[in-house]
């Protein structure tokens, strides 16, 4: 059998060792964060390989990834932290799911029908995201403390969050982690003592040193192996995910002749075209039309033109290509093929968007390089 017409490649021994890394590397327990679907990496499979290397946490946005993990066989500490009105909290308590509250009405919800709920209390240092505003805090830990008294909740957890960690010179992770300190002295003298205090994400945790008081960091971009700020620093890990494929056609053009949707490309010579099946429905970015790279027989070969739905056209003159090639549209980079990192700045986004929005009709194929 050839190999899949197009697929997800995950090395999770490059995520192991990412982890390993990372647990010596950060001064706290380790959320490994595995929301949407693992940044595209698979969530079951990665979630398994992140306990074994050590993640004593994981982390997810939705109760239902919560549910995933519990169903397939996950019963360790495990935080979801968004939530709408009406969600099955009964269920989070009974398969002992840690939520998050971020006000004082979601609280009094959540904890209308239930015993036991853990429940972790985020505040707002200065995303203007979830969570209470310092304004709310003192009522949101009046309301978690009647709560916890009257039976319904455990309060687990106190935690926030970063707007701009992969910047360390931006002031404001200082700011806000003096906020963090705050609150969480507040909190205490009211009596709320929970062991889970978390600030970091990936960047926070890499990149400040300072932050003594967490008792855990939540790691998702860099247990994948991408640098949450490649401006800055790279963290020497290995990226797990490649995409491939196989050329559907190779043929020539000539001299003058429009490529794709729009002809934004015209050949200026007679030239060599391969066809790569796969478009943004599966996640390649429509923005990186026209600047792209994709790896064929060791060399870099430019999308030619716009990307389209199922398929895309790249310069296969130097590559010496025929259909049935492989096509690595981007891997850890090892080889010289082009990097999730590559086709962010090619599309002018973040590497998180990259390697997550990958999916569509590609399936998973999973490896283990040990
Ligand atoms: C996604 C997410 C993280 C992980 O951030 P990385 O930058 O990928 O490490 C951490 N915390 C929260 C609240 C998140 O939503």
């Amino acid at each position: 059998m050839t190999s899949p017409r197009a697929e997800i490649v995950v090395d999770l021994g490059a995520i192991r060792a990412n982890i390993r890394a990372l647990r010596d590397r950060v001064r706290a327990d380790l959320m490994v964060v595995v929301k949407a679907n693992a940044y595209g990496h698979g969530m079951v499979p990665v979630a398994r390989v992140a306990r074994e290397a050590g993640a004593a946490w994981l982390g997810v946005a939705t109760l239902d990834e919560a549910f995933e993990l519990r169903a397939a066989g996950d019963t360790g500490p495990i935080l979801s932290w968004l939530h709408v009105p009406g969600e099955d909290f009964e269920r989070a308590a009974a398969l002992g799911v840690d939520v998050t509250a971020y006000g004082v009405g979601e609280l009094l919800a959540m904890s209308a029908d239930v015993h036991g709920l853990r429940v972790q209390l985020k505040i707002d240092s200065g995303l203007s995201r979830g969570g209470a505003t310092l304004a709310q805090w003192p009522d949101v830990v009046a309301a978690a403390l009647q709560a916890q008294h009257s039976g319904a909740i455990e309060v687990t957890g106190i935690w926030s969050h970063f707007a701009n960690a992969d910047d360390p010179r931006d002031p404001l992770s200082q700011i806000q982690a003096d906020r963090f300190s705050q609150a969480l002295a507040f909190a205490h003298d009211a009596g709320l003592a929970p062991q889970a205090i978390h600030l970091a994400n990936s960047a926070g945790a890499t990149l400040r040193t300072t932050d003594t008081v967490c008792t855990l960091a939540r790691i998702g971009i860099a247990a994948y192996g991408l640098d949450p700020a490649p401006a800055v620093s790279s963290l020497g890990l290995t990226p797990a995910m490649t995409v491939r494929t196989r050329l559907a056609m190779v043929k020539s053009i000539g001299a003058g002749e429009g490529v794709s949707y729009g002809h934004t490309f015209i050949a200026p010579r007679p030239m060599q075209i391969g066809l790569v099946p796969i478009g943004y429905a599966e996640g390649v970015p429509r923005h990186a039309s026209g600047r792209g790279q994709v790896w064929i027989n060791d060399v870099r070969c430019d999308v030619l033109g716009r990307v389209c739905m199922d398929q895309f056209i790249v310069d296969v003159g130097e590559a010496g290509a025929a259909a049935g090639d492989e096509v690595i549209v981007f891997g850890p980079g090892t080889a010289g093929e082009p990097t999730a990192q590559d086709w962010a700045v090619a599309s002018d986004t973040i590497n998180y968007e990259i390697v997550s929005r990958m999916g569509g009709r590609l399936t998973h194929t999973y490896t283990d390089s040990g």
